[in-house]
C-alpha cells in the first residue's frame, strides 16, 4: 500500500491486487468475541519517520495512533523513564535515574552508546547481540531487562542469534536519535483501519485501483510485458512490484527464471513467531502505564487496550521469537500467561474469554550478515518489496514502508526514462504488484 499510495502521488494509477478479503497483511484487523482486534499487538516508534509521514500524507493523523514518551517499565524489577529535556539527555537522565540498575551497570549502558555513537551505529563485523553486549561488559540486569527485551521486540529475533549490526540502527535511530524518535506509539485503531484502509481510500482517489480477494497465481514475462494471472483474469502490465511476504514470492516467481538469485535469498531466510494473547476481564485496574514489561517464563509485554484503544476490560500480552511458548498447547499457554497476568496484576480475577493468535511466521528471522534481497531484479520493470528486503532496519512496518516507496520511486524512474508510446507504460502492486495499471500512462 506505501509503493501504491507513492505510485498515485507520482501520477501513476496503480492496480492493487490483494489475495485476502481485506487489506494489512501482517498487520491486520481481525473480529474476535465482538471485539475489533489484531493479528498480533503492534507498536510503532517515532523513528518510524516515512511511516508517519505516510500516515500524515493519507489523513490518518495523530488521533489514531496514543503517542507516550520512552518508557521501560518492569514492575517491580526496572523502571526507565525518558525525560521532557532534548536529545540526547533525554536518555542520558532516564539512565541516570533508572531503577533496577547498579551505578556500575548504569555508566556501561552510557559508555556503550557513547561507543556506538562513536564508531557510528557501523560494526566492523556483524556480530550477535549478545556477543556484543559482553564485549562492552554489559551487566545482567541490563541485559536482563532492558538490551534483550529491545532486541527481542525489535528484531523478534533472541539475543544469542540477533544480528548486532541490525540492533545498532535500532539504537542509533530509536534510542540514540532525538526525543520524538524515541517514543512509543500505539494505534488507537485496529490496524486495517489505522493504515491500509485510508491508503485505499487514497489510492482510488487518485486514480488507483484495489482488487480485494484478487490473489495473483503466476506472472510471466514476454515481449507485451508482465501477465499476471489471477482467478478472474489475466491482465498485463509494463511494471510490477512483488510486494507479498517473502515466503509467498517463489510460486509468483515460477516462470522467471530472472529472479533466481533472489529467490535463492529468499530461501535460505528461516522465521521467527510472534504471539498474541488477548485476555478480556470483566473489570480491569488501571494500570501504571498502558504497556508494560512482564518478566515472567512466558508473557514479554502487557498492553491496556482499554488506555489505548478504549476496548473496556481488553488487555494484550505479546510474545516475540521462538521459546517455550511453542512448546505448549494454545490452552495450556493460555493457562500460564492468565497466571503472570494476575502475579503482575493482583485481585484482576478470570478472563471471561482468552483469544490465542500466533503467527508462525511473523517475521524473518534477523541474524547476522543476513543477505537480503535487492528490491530491483534481475527483470527490468520487475521489483521486490516489503520488510524482508535489503536495509538496515529489521522486519518491520517502516522496513516493508521504506521498501514499498523505493520501489515505487524505482519504478517511476525507469517508466519515465524510456516511456513507450505504442506500449503505454503500467504498475501494479499485487500485494502483491505496484504495477503501471493498463493502457494509463
Ligand atoms: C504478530 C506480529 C506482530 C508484529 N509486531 C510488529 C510491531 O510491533 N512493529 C512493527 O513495526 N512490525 C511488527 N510486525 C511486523 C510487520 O507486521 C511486518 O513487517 C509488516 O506488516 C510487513 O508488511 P509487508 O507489506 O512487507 O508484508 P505483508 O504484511 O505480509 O503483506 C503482504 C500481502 O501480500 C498479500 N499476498 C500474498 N500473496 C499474494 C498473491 N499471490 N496475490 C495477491 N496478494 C498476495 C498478502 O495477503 C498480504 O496482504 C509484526 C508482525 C506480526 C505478524
Amino acid at each position: 500500500m506505501a509503493a501504491a499510495v507513492e505510485l498515485v502521488d507520482l501520477g501513476v494509477p496503480a492496480t492493487v491486487y490483494e489475495a485476502a478479503g481485506s487489506l494489512g497483511g501482517r498487520a491486520r484487523r481481525v473480529s474476535r468475541h465482538g471485539f475489533m482486534l489484531d493479528n498480533g499487538q503492534h507498536i510503532l516508534i517515532g523513528a518510524y519517520t516515512q511511516t508517519l509521514a505516510l500516515l500524515e500524507r493519507i489523513g490518518s493523523d495523530d488521533r489514531h495512533v496514543l503517542r507516550l514518551p520512552l518508557q521501560w517499565r518492569f514492575p517491580p524489577h526496572f523502571d526507565l523513564r525518558a525525560f521532557a529535556a532534548p536529545a540526547p539527555w533525554h536518555l542520558a537522565l532516564g539512565l541516570l535515574t533508572a531503577r533496577g540498575l547498579s551505578i556500575t551497570a548504569r555508566l556501561r549502558c552510557a559508555s556503550f552508546l557513547q561507543w556506538c555513537k562513536r564508531v557510528q551505529f557501523r560494526l566492523p563485523a556483524d556480530t550477535c547481540v549478545a556477543d556484543l553486549l559482553v564485549q562492552h561488559r554489559q551487566d545482567r540486569e541490563a541485559i536482563r531487562f532492558l538490551w534483550d527485551p529491545l532486541c527481542v521486540a525489535a528484531l523478534n529475533t533472541p539475543s544469542q542469534e540477533a544480528s548486532a549490526q541490525v540492533f545498532l540502527s535500532v539504537l542509533r535511530d530509536g534510542l540514540a536519535s532525538t526525543r520524538a524518535a524515541s517514543e512509543l506509539i500505539l494505534p488507537r485503531t485496529d490496524l486495517t483501519s489505522l493504515f491500509p484502509e485510508p491508503a485505499a481510500e487514497y489510492v482510488a482517489q487518485h486514480g488507483g485501483e484495489i482488487r480485494l480477494g484478487c490473489a495473483v497465481q503466476r506472472i510471466d514475462h514476454d515481449a507485451d510485458g508482465f501477465r499476471l494471472r489471477c482467478s478472474t483474469d489475466e491482465q498485463c502490465y509494463d511494471v510490477v512490484i512483488i510486494a507479498t511476504a517473502p515466503s509467498q514470492v517463489a510460486p509468483l516467481a515460477a516462470h522467471l527464471p530472472q529472479l533466481g538469485a533472489q529467490l535463492q535469498q529468499i530461501a535460505a531466510l528461516d522465521y521467527q513467531p510472534i504471539v498474541t494473547l488477548y485476555l478480556h476481564y470483566p473489570e480491569l485496574p488501571a494500570l501504571p502505564f498502558p504497556m508494560i514489561g512482564m518478566s515472567g517464563e512466558f508473557g514479554q509485554w502487557l498492553f491496556d487496550r482499554s488506555a489505548i484503544s478504549g476496548q473496556q476490560g481488553l488487555l494484550a500480552v505479546v510474545i516475540s521469537a521462538r521459546g517455550r511458548a511453542q512448546r505448549l498447547k494454545r490452552e495450556d499457554l493460555a493457562t500460564r500467561v492468565q497466571a503472570e497476568v494476575s502475579a503482575l496484576l493482583p485481585g484482576i480475577g478470570t478472563p471471561d474469554w482468552v483469544q490465542v493468535i500466533e503467527e508462525k511466521r511473523a517475521t524473518f528471522a534477523c541474524i547476522p550478515n543476513l543477505d537480503r534481497p535487492a528490491n530491483q531484479t534481475g527483470l527490468r520493470g520487475l521489483y521486490l518489496a516489503g520488510d524482508y528486503t535489503a536495509s538496515d532496519y529489521p522486519a518491520t512496518i517502516e522496513a516493508a514502508v521504506r521498501s514499498g516507496r523505493c520501489c515505487a520511486r524505482l519504478a517511476h524512474d525507469e517508466a519515465g526514462a524510456a516511456p513507450s508510446p505504442e506500449h503505454p507504460t503500467r504498475a501494479e502492486p499485487a500485494s502483491a504488484a505496484p504495477h503501471l495499471a493498463p493502457g494509463s500512462h
